[in-house]
Order: structure tokens, then sequence, then C-alpha cells
């Protein structure tokens, strides 16, 4: 079976993509990756998603967004994709066991926050170490806490962090930090926070159930300190999923899918992309919301333009 249309991905980007392609009898094939629903489900209430003036939780916009997309006709199937052939078309989606054939397909795989790979990290995220101040801050009310980081992301974090935490101490491996200036003239400006420059993590420390410090290396001297810590906020960062790609969709050197400008059109004809998998800079639900609506029309387009598409083997 021939499908017209296979979405790779549910957060905001990928949803909306179905929404759009379910709604333009498109029948959109969606695959669920790890994590259903994306970035968002790890969040508590989003609050600047427009039409939502009291808010509303991350899980549930999520929610709403895959049963308006169910509603119009979208299918959703669980699978960890490992490969695209593009080759020739149809296109061929490899994912675990699956196997699903395509005319033309949109990559909405966001990107998932890159961690430090140090002892004590991966087993203590939810009891004190977090990629998400968004998400989390609200649990450091009156509690110390480490943001690891010198971008805008770890400056804007901590700044957002001071809302909650008595004390909000940057911990970044080099002396200058990466950040914009007026990012980081805002964190200085900001008592609440305070600086361990040129130091290297290299433990988290905890009892067990949560966490209690982080483990430093002074760059210079090689001696090793600890910073007594309730919460360890890692901001370093964040990758694109596109490991499965291989190469075969151009992408920048941080792997981020291009996009021909103010298109979602990517280096292969009939391959789309949309949400964080192609925007390293504004990486907002509704931006990437935005992009998957704008993926499906432009892949409607092709569909209907593209005369060469056998549409008797099509869904
Ligand atoms: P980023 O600019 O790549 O900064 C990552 C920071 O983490 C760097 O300071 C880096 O140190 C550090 N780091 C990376 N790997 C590390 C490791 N293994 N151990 C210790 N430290 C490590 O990432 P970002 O801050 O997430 O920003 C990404 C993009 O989004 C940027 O273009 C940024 O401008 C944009 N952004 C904009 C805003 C805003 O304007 N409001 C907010 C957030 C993000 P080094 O400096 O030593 O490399």
């Amino acid at each position: 079976m021939i499908h017209k249309a296979v979405i790779l991905g549910t957060g905001p980007a990928g949803l909306t993509a179905a929404i759009y392609l379910a709604r333009a009898n498109m029948d959109p094939i969606v695959i669920e990756g790890p994590e259903p629903g994306g970035q968002l489900t790890l969040t508590t209430e989003v609050e600047n998603f427009p039409g939502f003036p009291d808010g509303i939780m991350g899980p549930e916009l999520m929610d709403n967004m895959r049963k308006q997309a169910e509603r119009f006709g979208a299918t959703f199937k669980r699978g960890w994709i490992t490969d695209i052939d593009t080759s020739d078309r149809p296109f061929l989606i490899k994912a675990d066991g699956l196997d699903i054939k395509s005319q033309s397909v949109i990559i909405s795989t966001g990107a998932s926050a890159k961690l430090l790979g140090i002892a004590g990290e991966k087993e203590n995220i939810g009891k004190g170490v977090s990629t998400c101040a968004t998400c989390d801050g609200f649990f450091f009310r009156g509690k110390k806490v480490v943001i690891i980081g010198g971008g805008d992301s770890a400056m804007e974090e901590a700044n957002f962090l001071t809302k909650f935490a008595s004390e909000v101490q940057v911990v970044h491996r080099r002396n200058d930090l990466r950040a914009s200036k007026i990012m980081q003239d805002r964190a200085r400006d900001n008592e609440k926070i305070t600086w361990g420059l040129n130091k290297t993590p290299i433990e988290v420390l905890s009892g067990g159930k949560k966490v209690t410090g982080l483990k430093v290396k002074e760059n210079d001297s090689d001696k090793e300190e600890v910073i007594e810590t309730d919460g360890i906020f890692v901001a370093i960062g964040h990758r694109p999923n596109t490991s499965f790609l291989h190469g075969k969709v151009q992408t920048n050197e941080t792997g981020y899918i291009d996009v021909k400008p103010g298109t979602t059109k990517t280096s292969v004809q009939g391959i789309f992309a949309c949400g964080d998998v192609q925007d390293q800079h504004y990486r907002q639900a509704i931006t990437a919301a935005g992009t998957g609506c704008m993926a499906a029309m432009d892949c409607e387009r092709y569909l209907e333009g593209d005369a060469s598409i056998d549409w008797s083997q099509t869904l």
C-alpha cells in the first residue's frame, strides 16, 4: 500500500500538519516516536499558546491536537524511525518493524535537550536534575539551584528560575559566556544569580532520593569542589532528532534540516520539514504549529501538482 503522506513526529508541528492534511483528504499516517506529543508533554502549564487565556497544561494541549487530527481521519502508528530511502519515490520509511511507503514525507521529529553525560546525571532526572526550567522551576521555590551552560538558554532560564529559587548559580566551563550581551547583562543585573565560571561539572551528587550537590573542577587549578544545591538545570543546547536521515536530506553543521527560506521544502523533492527539527532560533510551540501548517500546505500542493503520481495506487 502506498500512502499519500506520512508525518514523522507528534509534537505541535506534526499534529498541526496532520490536522491540515487530514482535512485536505490526504489520509495522513502519523508516526509517533518515543516521546508522543513531543517536548510539550514535559511541560506543565502553557501560558503563551494563543486561544487559552487561562493557560492550558502541555499534555492536554497535545492531546487535544491529536484528537483534532484523528477526528479528520489521521491514522497514528507507533515506531522508532531508523531510516528513509529517498533514492526513489514512493519513499520507504523504516520504523522498527514497520515499512511504510509514501509519496511524500513531513519530518517533524523535533529536538531533544542535550545532557552532559556525567556520573549521576541521567539517574537523577526527575529527582533534581532537569533540562526544562519552564517545566520544573516551580518545584524549587525557596531552594538553591544550579544552571549549567553559558548560552542564551542558560541566561534566560537562570533569570526565570530566580522567580522561584532563593539562589541560582550559573556554572559554565569557560570564563566567557556565549550568550548575547543583552541576555548576559540581564542575568548579571539579577542579584539572585551567582557565578561559577571556568568550572567543569564532573558529577551529580545525590543521597539516592534527591540531588544534594554538583561536583565541579576548577579549570585553572584542577581543584575539585562540591556546590551544594537542590536542583541542577542543564541548559547546554538541543540536538535535532535527525540521526535517522543518515545524511540523505541536507542539514546544517549542527544537524538541523535545511529548508528553502519561506517554505518547508527540503533538499529532497516531496520531503518537507517543520517544527524544531528545522528551527534553531524560535523553538516555540506556536512557531512549530505554524510551520506544521506550512508543511501541510506545501505537501498538498506538491502532491496535487505532481502528474507523475499514480493515484490509483494510493489509499
Ligand atoms: P548554545 O548557544 O549552543 O549554548 C550552549 C552552552 O552550553 C554554551 O555556553 C556551551 O559552552 C555549553 N555547553 C555545551 N556543551 C557543554 C558540555 N558538554 N559541558 C558544559 N557546557 C557545555 O545553546 P542555547 O543557549 O540553547 O541556544 C541555542 C540557540 O537558541 C542560540 O542561537 C541562542 O541564541 C538561541 N536562544 C535565544 C534565546 C533568546 O533570544 N531569547 C533564548 C534561548 C536560546 P561553550 O560556550 O564553552 O561552548
